[in-house]
């Protein structure tokens, strides 16, 4: 096994097959100077294939286009699949810089192993990265706040309605340049809390970014638009006493003191946002705790003055204030509640980072382009 996974380490050169009809300048700076989120996407994908005998093999770079499936594929009826997000930043230099992509590695092939998938090896995730930003480096935006967003997944190709993990996978990165989250400053957002549903149970898939949490979440989430929500907060699947996270997001509250509080869930995805975010605010001198937070602690600390700030995180929107919580039988905060002075000092050193404009002490950065 392992020697057969070697084998096909030492394969991995990537082929490169360009786009014969990519999008002209003009049409690509007219995307650039208006992109939203996850609506155009670059001239070309990545495309690595894996089988059980023949573990990774024929990485490529190609023209971006549908993808042929076999009606039987497996990810179309037991949704075996997983996916990453990241941003590629371009710097006023122009180079092009992600940030932390190990950690997604790593995030990625710990979902792998609970979606019983093939684990990606970190150097050819990051090599997947490179190779596409090699060839459609243009479509990183540089106005401020813009990224290009990039969504590596994997998911189970292998034509086969038995139950069992599929022996035919593809890895996949396509990119989509991405405006700022936040146009006009940043706002806080209402979000709803589900009483009815949750995203994730004990033993389940929560801490796996797989396609599959997201279906769950999406009837709630129509609930929370329905109730002028942006989001929607998930409780424990046990007790529904327990705070875990938004259906994308994680959530921190800031207490008085200046303690940062986040909860402690083994249903929940660790975000690289959240995980950055503390340790820039431990580096503050502020105290930090991952511990479970129930939604009634929140609710009376809000009421009391005890919590002062509180924000959702993660890659798309980065910090995004929370005004207020709206449930069924009580509100928490009200809804034109600013945004929190040290909220928006964190998100800001964040971004200040990730895009360049300050030191790089902690070697989250990774380049790109070159
Ligand atoms: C991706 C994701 C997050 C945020 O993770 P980041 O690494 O910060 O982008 C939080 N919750 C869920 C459910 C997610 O899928």
């Amino acid at each position: 096994m392992t020697n057969l996974l070697q084998m096909a380490q030492r394969d991995l050169t990537f082929s490169v097959a360009r786009n014969e009809n990519p999008k002209s300048e003009e049409e690509r700076n007219a995307i650039l100077a208006d992109p939203g989120f996850g609506k155009n996407f670059t001239d070309h994908m990545v495309d690595i294939c894996w089988s059980e005998h023949g573990g990774w093999h024929r990485p490529r770079v190609q023209p971006y286009g549908p993808i042929a499936l076999d009606p039987a594929a497996a990810v179309l009826h037991y949704a075996q699949e997983i996916f990453e997000g990241l941003k590629a930043y371009r710097h006023a230099d122009g180079s092009v810089w992600s940030f932390r992509p190990e950690a997604n590695a790593a995030r990625m092939q710990r979902s792998a192993k609970r979606l019983a998938l093939p684990e990606l090896p970190t150097e050819y995730f990051i090599d997947s990265l490179k190779q596409l930003l090699a060839v459609d480096a243009d479509w990183v935006p540089s106005a401020p706040e813009t990224s290009l967003y990039l969504r590596p997944f994997m998911f189970a190709k292998e034509a086969f309605l038995g139950v069992r993990a599929a022996k035919k996978v593809n890895y996949y990165v396509i990119a989509s340049p991405a405006g700022a989250y936040f146009t006009g400053g940043v706002a806080p957002v209402s979000i709803w809390l589900s009483t009815d549903y949750a995203r994730a149970g004990k033993g389940g898939t929560g801490a796996a970014k797989t396609g599959g949490n997201y279906a769950s979440s999406l009837l709630a989430q129509q609930e929370a638009a329905e109730n002028g929500c942006a989001q929607v907060l998930f409780l424990d699947s046990a007790e529904g006493k327990y705070v875990e996270e938004l259906g994308g997001m994680n959530v921190v509250l800031v207490y008085k003191d200046g303690t940062l509080v986040t909860p402690k869930s083994d249903s929940i995805l660790e975000g690289i946002t959240r995980d950055s975010i503390l340790d820039l605010a431990r580096d503050r001198g502020h105290k930090v705790e991952e511990r479970r937070v129930s939604i009634d602690e929140w609710r009376e600390g809000v009421a009391s003055g005890d919590i002062v700030e509180m924000f959702a995180c993660g890659t798309a929107a980065v910090v995004t204030p929370i005004s207020q919580i709206k449930g069924a039988e009580f509100t928490i905060g009200s809804a034109d509640a600013e945004a929190g002075p040290l909220t928006m000092s964190l998100r800001e050193e964040l971004t200040d980072i990730q895009y360049g404009r300050r030191e790089d002490t902690r070697g989250w950065m990774v380049r790109l382009d070159a």
